[in-house]
């Protein structure tokens, strides 16, 4: 069964109808981009997912149980944004320790996880830092371990490495690629206005326009049989 079914999902703001009848399956464990351009409902489709935003019509399930109601934190889902919004008066482990002692994790439990996620992403050396003593790289990873530790059975990526210069943008990206490799079973939503991004994460794309789905597929696919003037423009060409 698949891990996400959306079914003729819809968001209106007012009387602007923002998403227009999405319907798709995302599989458990898989890496599915959401591509498309700037307006086209890509961070209110991941709003919806993540229940931030409620859904106005259709069905959004988890292997098979609506969750159109449900609120966020009882979802299993963790999201990352393209600003990293870490609490600057933390340091690195207290900023990825927090949402655990919220949730009344015992310390040393939260220790170990924080710890394993530390060096899932290289950042054991900076655990004391504060985040204004971090490069932009390494607050983005220090948000993603943030999500990391609340061990959610789906992650959602808004745009993560749209702040990062093109190098770092690069190394995120692979390291993304790893932790997807590394966190087995885990599905991995991911939203880019890049192709490339978008080509060399995907297991599946997913393309939008105007709050549509014009087609998903393996990068592969796509490539080879776009179905539209706008998908090939958009998946074939350079940045
Ligand atoms: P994308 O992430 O693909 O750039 P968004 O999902 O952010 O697009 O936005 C899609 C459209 O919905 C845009 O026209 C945007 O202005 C509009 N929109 C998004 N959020 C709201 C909101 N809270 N209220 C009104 N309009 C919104
Ligand atoms: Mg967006």
């Amino acid at each position: 069964m698949a891990e996400l079914q959306l079914r003729d999902v819809r968001k209106s703001f007012g009387s602007f109808e923002v998403i227009k009848g999405v319907s798709m399956d995302i599989r458990a464990g898989e890496f599915m981009v959401f591509v498309g351009p700037s307006g086209c409902g890509k961070s209110t489709l991941l709003r919806l997912i993540s229940g931030l935003e409620e859904i106005t019509s259709g069905t959004l399930a988890f292997d098979g149980e609506i969750v159109n109601r449900l609120a966020p934190s009882r979802r299993g889902i963790a999201m990352v944004f393209q600003s990293y919004a870490l609490y600057p008066h933390m340091t690195v482990f207290d900023n990825m320790a927090f949402g655990m002692q919220l949730a009344g994790k015992d310390k040393v439990q939260c220790r170990n996880r924080v710890e394993a996620a530390a060096e899932m992403l290289q950042l054991t050396p900076y655990l004391k830092r504060l985040p204004r003593q971090l490069s932009g790289g390494q607050r983005q990873r220090v948000a993603i371990g943030r999500a990391i530790v609340r061990d959610p059975k789906v992650f959602l990526f808004d745009e993560p490495l749209s702040n990062l210069d093109a190098a770092l943008r690069v190394a995120t990206r692979l390291e993304i690629a790893k932790l997807h490799r590394s966190m087995h079973g885990t599905t991995m939503i991911y939203v880019t206005h890049d192709q490339v991004e978008a080509m060399t994460l995907a297991d599946r794309i997913c393309v939008l326009r105007d709050g549509l789905v014009k087609q998903v597929g393996t990068p592969l696919e796509l490539y080879e049989s776009p179905n539209s003037i706008f998908v090939a423009g958009f998946i074939g060409s350079p940045k």
